[in-house]
C-alpha cells in the first residue's frame, strides 16, 4: 500500500508513464527501469489498473517479484487519504484476494520490517529506502475493512534489519 506523495492521478501517471527512470538518484543504483505500481486508485475512490496484477512494478524494494502495488492519490498532509479511496482499496484487496493467494498486506513505510522473511529478497543490503506511507493510521483504516480476511502484516516482534 502506498500513497502518491502528490494531488492527483495526472501527476502520478506522468511520474510511471516513462519506461525508464527519471531523476530518483537515490535508486538508480537498482537499475533503470522506471517505478511503477499494478494500480492507481483516484481521491474519488477511481481504480485505475495500471499493469496486470501478474506483471512485476516496481514499487517496494526486496517485495516487487510477489507483490501487488497499490498507490494512492495523496500525501497524508495536503492530500489525506479519502474514505472512498478506503473502500475502494478494501473493495479492490478483497477482489485480489478472491483470485491470487495473497497473505499479506503491508504499508510501504513497514516494508523494511519483512527483511528476513522468505518473501524478501535482499540483493544488496546497501540498497533500501525507508517510506512514511500509507501510515499506520491508513492501514488500520484499510485493515478494518479486510478483518475477515486474516491478512498477516508485518513479522510479529520483528526489527530491521540494519
Ligand atoms: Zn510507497
Amino acid at each position: 500500500m502506498h500513497w502518491t506523495a502528490g494531488g492527483t492521478a495526472k501527476s502520478a501517471w506522468n511520474t510511471f508513464a516513462s519506461a525508464t527512470l527519471r531523476g530518483r538518484k537515490s535508486i538508480a543504483g537498482g537499475g533503470a527501469v522506471n517505478v511503477s505500481s499494478q494500480y492507481l486508485i483516484d481521491r474519488d475512490g477511481t481504480i485505475y489498473e495500471l499493469l496486470s496484477p501478474t506483471r512485476v512494478a516496481r514499487h517496494c524494494i526486496g517485495l516487487n517479484h510477489l507483490s501487488i502495488g497499490i498507490e494512492n492519490v495523496g500525501d497524508g498532509k495536503k492530500y489525506p487519504i479519502t474514505d472512498a479511496q478506503i473502500a475502494s482499496n478494501v473493495a479492490l484487496i478483497r477482489h485480489l484476494k478472491e483470485k491470487y493467494p495473497i497473505t499479506h498486506l503491508i504499508g510501504h513505510h513497514e516494508h523494511n520490517k519483512m527483511r528476513g522473511h522468505e518473501y524478501f529478497i535482499e540483493q544488496d543490503p546497501k540498497y533500501k529506502s525507508y517510506k512514511p506511507d500509507p501510515g499506520d493510521a491508513v492501514m488500520k483504516r484499510i485493515r478494518g475493512g479486510l478483518s475477515d480476511l486474516a491478512l498477516e502484516g508485518v513479522p510479529v516482534n520483528s526489527s530491521p534489519k540494519k
